[in-house]
């Protein structure tokens, strides 16, 4: 009988003589480049219900300017140095949210739809790529009514995206962004966001369901006030047994290492700053108490993280890419 010590190396022997000859030739094979990325979604699991983080895409935004309104450059650049980042761009997610409670599927924010940059817009191509087809969303739930969360229910020829969902939105923002004197009072660089909810919405109005906060706007799903970034903004705590996670939208909008670590900051898309800190420290304050997970939209992919509180703000630890739910 062979002993096995002498028999394995036998069989290591053999098969590196088979191998060898092989990996010579794969290396004369030449493999086309693919050029281009794959599509970026994330599982996971909240007690009964799997949600998957969606990205819609990634705006490079150059930094000549301060992103936040009562900061300087010089300091913003600072904390990006800080964090090992580059101070020259920013790089802005956007993370819309599917959950499949088991009987729904309901989809949080619908991305920036076909007109924006050719690396944003993915979301009904991203959901295909996840083996769910648009067709079968029975549900779509809006935080609020800027361009980067509505403009994905539109497709390029201006269909409806997903054409067999309700359309849930929230009361008080229909209620600011529908009304043609506030369009009217409005500044001028606000005026093309009136008119794009407009386009989205118009033809359907009598369709769409608005919602108020402190509901279920699905089951397990609840409609939290965050105000501030827009006046209707709101955010969601998706629960389903033991397991919760808060979709903050952009209750820290703009790019999150920075308005994590510093939540007094402004963000130019914060349309009323104060009440926009006002409701971030809120919500962090209570996420950080009861260590909940928190999904934001812009958050760099995939999107996930807890927030404690660190210094004057909070830091964001990032959750790990599991490959089992
Ligand atoms: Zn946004």
């Amino acid at each position: 009988m062979t002993d096995p010590v002498s028999r394995r190396a036998a069989l290591i022997g053999a098969a590196a003589t088979t191998l060898l000859p092989l990996a010579a030739d794969r290396a004369h094979a030449a493999a086309p480049q693919i050029g281009r990325q794959a599509p970026g979604y994330y599982r996971y699991m909240i007690g009964g219900y799997e949600l998957t983080a969606i990205l819609d895409g990634v705006r490079p935004t150059k930094l000549d300017t301060s992103p936040a309104r009562n900061a300087s450059l010089a300091e913003v650049q600072k904390v990006l140095a800080a964090s090992f980042l580059p101070t020259d761009h920013v790089g802005i997610y956007f993370h819309p949210t599917l959950v499949n409670t088991g009987k729904q599927l309901v989809l949080i924010d619908s991305g920036n739809g076909p007109r924006g940059l050719p690396s944003t817009g993915l979301t009904a191509a991203t959901l295909t790529a996840a083996g769910v087809d648009p067709k079968t969303i029975d549900v779509v739930v809006i935080s609020h009514f800027h361009g980067d969360h509505i403009s994905g229910l539109r497709t390029a020829d201006e269909a409806l995206a997903f054409p067999n969902a309700e359309i849930k939105v929230p009361a008080k923002e229909w209620a600011y962004w529908m009304d043609d004197g506030e369009m009217n009072r409005a500044p001028e660089a606000r005026k093309p966001a009136f008119q794009n909810v407009r386009r989205i919405f118009g033809s359907i109005a009598g369709k769409v369901t608005r919602y108020e906060w402190n509901t279920e706007v699905a089951p397990g799903i609840t409609a939290i006030d965050t105000h501030g970034h827009s006046p209707g903004h709101t955010s969601f705590v998706v629960a389903s047994g033991a397991g919760k996670v808060m979709i903050q939208a952009d209750a820290t909008a703009g790019f999150a290492p920075l308005f994590v670590t510093n939540p007094d900051w402004h963000a130019g898309g914060d349309m009323d700053g104060p009440q926009a800190v006002i409701s971030r420290r809120k919500l962090y304050d209570m996420l950080a108490a009861e260590r909940m997970l928190l999904s934001g939209y812009h958050f760099p992919f995939p999107s996930l993280g807890y927030v404690e509180k660190a210094g004057t703000g909070y830091r964001l630890v990032p959750v790990s890419w599991s490959p089992v739910l």
